[in-house]
């Protein structure tokens, strides 16, 4: 194995051994959780390295970085994830090779990407990103709907052409009565997922859970934890 290689692994079981643990200390199958690895701002060599070690569902959070990395993976056979904050007019674009668009937040977006998923005859899961520290009707500083927004979004992805209600996202606040309360968080994701799912019994995702986070989310009911410093490395720009 390259050494970039054998260094994935590495990390890949570290992350595993952590969401095995999660599991088992929350009483629930390994199995309930997927891995997701976030990219972002590392090389399509990476994304191939780890489809060799297994991985099968990746992430990217800008169309601009994705789109070329997609492409240059397609071979794969891999579930991409979009998780990033997204402008209508880079709809199209993501509709070309997302499975799963996480970060949907506003009604403008469900229409761009209804359409974008048509035209490309895909169909897109979309999760509702929740915005834990916004005000009523208000929006997180990382993209998001607040609580009160959920239902009314999600009805209007579960009505669009192309595109199917997949669950709900979150990233924990950096802010707000949630800072720093990963745990409390996440409770409160799963609360909205369990009353979303009343409505829409299909809507099973429970997208939660990073690098520093994952074993809250895990405890709280995630289905899904987005990994990427603790897979890839610290990146060394944002990403
Ligand atoms: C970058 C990113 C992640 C992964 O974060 P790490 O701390 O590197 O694990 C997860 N979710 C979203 C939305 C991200 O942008």
């Amino acid at each position: 194995m390259t050494d970039r290689k054998t260094e994935l692994a590495a990390n890949l079981e570290r992350v595993e051994q952590r969401i095995a643990g999660a599991c088992a200390a929350a009483g629930r199958d390994r199995d309930e959780v997927t891995l997701i690895v976030v990219t972002k701002t590392y090389p399509a060599s990476d994304v191939r390295l780890l489809a060799e070690l297994g991985v099968t569902q990746v992430a990217e959070n800008r169309d601009q970085d994705a789109a070329p990395k997609a492409a240059a993976c397609a071979d794969l056979d891999l579930t991409w994830h979009f998780v990033g904050q997204l402008q209508t007019n880079k709809a199209r674009s993501v509709a070309g090779y997302a499975d799963f668009v996480q970060s949907v937040d506003r009604a403008k977006l469900v229409t761009s990407l209804s359409s974008a998923a048509e035209r490309a005859g895909r169909e897109l899961g979309c999760l509702v990103q929740v915005a834990l520290d916004a005000e009523a009707g208000g929006r997180g500083d990382r993209g998001g709907v607040a609580p009160d927004g959920v239902e009314e979004l999600a009805g209007l992805i579960e009505a669009a052409p192309g595109l199917r209600l997949g669950g709900v996202m979150t990233v924990a606040p950096l802010s707000g009565t949630y800072a720093g309360q990963p745990a409390a968080a996440f409770e409160r994701l799963r609360e909205i997922s369990t009353s979303l799912r009343a409505a829409w019994p299909a809507a099973t995702m429970v997208s939660a859970g990073m690098s520093g986070d994952l074993e809250h989310a895990v405890a709280a009911g995630a289905t899904h934890v987005r990994v990427g410093s603790a897979v890839l490395g610290v990146r060394p720009a944002l990403g």
